[in-house]
């Protein structure tokens, strides 16, 4: 696709929007010029904060399924759009509702604290929902003897358990992304550049996150950066959120840590890169492919939803 060609889709994307009062909603693991095309960016929780409260009759969400549900049970009255319906998560996936039912009916008398990164029926199962932002103060908003189920990430999980030391007992997912950076390979740039911060996301593996000067969701990555004196860091999560860290911090380097297979390029996820220019504009001119989710779900999951949310505002985040 010649620039030409980009430039036109990007005008025609602003006049669509205008047009029929949308906003486009982009995830920090969005390509570039998604990301500079969108109305907002942000990590998960931002995103749910930000669908909860905008005055448009259409959010097209340049992300993945999960996040998009979201906006629908939070705006269950407004159109939302997802440019790609194959945007699918491998960590909302590892967490089948039939599987997580029994689970926690083998599990009784346990308190359900579920990652935002989870399908709507699984969010319906739940008493709460959190995001990496919030994670460890949504745990520690809970009375300390109340006994917790925390799904489905299982390096965030015990990343949460590490430092509320509640007792919780973790489902055995994870995302594919995260689980894929090479410790080798990270130690390897650290002795190459020593003088070099190493910034993790919690949904990377224990040995990981040991070597890090700094662990926090997306945001709190993007935060660390900007407050930060260093001038190289070297990233290990999704390397979409380099883009925003160089633009707020001019002059500084970032180095995408590498992943185990280096013929891959799997440190990247596919399923977020699915969403391009190309199919935003082609979505929101056909208003199609839309989010439905069933009316009893919406009900069910918004009240976790809502209970995350309500915490955070309360705590400031
Ligand atoms: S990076 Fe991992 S958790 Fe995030 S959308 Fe992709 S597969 Fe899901």
């Amino acid at each position: 696709m010649s620039a030409k060609y980009q430039i036109n889709y990007i005008e025609e994307i602003k006049r669509l929007k205008a047009e029929k009062n949308a906003i486009i909603l982009a995830h920090y693991y969005q390509t570039g010029d998604i990301q500079d095309l969108a109305d907002f960016i942000g990590d998960s929780l931002a995103l749910s904060q930000k669908a909860a409260s905008n005055e448009a009759d259409i959010i097209l969400f340049a992300g993945v399924k999960f996040m998009a549900e979201t906006a629908k049970i939070l705006a269950p009255e407004k159109k939302v759009l997802l440019p790609d319906m194959n945007a699918g998560c491998s960590l909302a996936d590892s967490c089948k509702p039939a599987d997580f039912k029994n689970f926690i009916k083998n599990n009784p008398g346990r308190t359900v604290i579920s990652y935002v990164n989870t399908t709507a029926e699984i969010k319906a199962l739940s008493d709460i929902i959190c995001t990496s932002s919030n994670a460890v103060q949504i745990v520690n908003s809970l009375p300390f003897g109340e006994k917790i189920i925390f799904a489905p990430d299982r390096n965030l999980g015990n990343y949460v358990k590490s430092l509320t030391e509640r007792d919780i007992i973790i489902w055995d997912g994870a995302c594919h992304v995260h689980e894929e950076f090479s410790l080798e390979e990270i130690i390897k740039l650290k002795r190459q550049n020593p003088e070099a911060k190493i910034i993790v996301h919690p949904e990377c593996e224990l040995p990981v996150r040991m070597v890090a000067d700094y662990i926090g969701s997306t945001a709190a990555l993007l935060q660390f950066t900007k407050n930060d004196e260093t001038k190289i860091y070297i990233v290990a999560t999704e390397p979409g959120i380099i883009h925003q860290m160089k633009k707020v911090n001019i002059g500084k380097t970032f180095i995408p840590a590498p992943p185990k297979d280096s013929t891959c390029g799997c440190s990247e996820c596919s399923f977020m890169k699915l969403i391009t220019i190309e199919k935003i504009y082609w979505c929101l001119k056909n208003e199609k492919p839309e989010i439905i989710v069933n009316k009893k779900i919406i009900k069910k999951a918004q009240k976790p939803i809502l209970k995350m949310m309500d915490i955070s505002r309360k705590l400031g985040l």
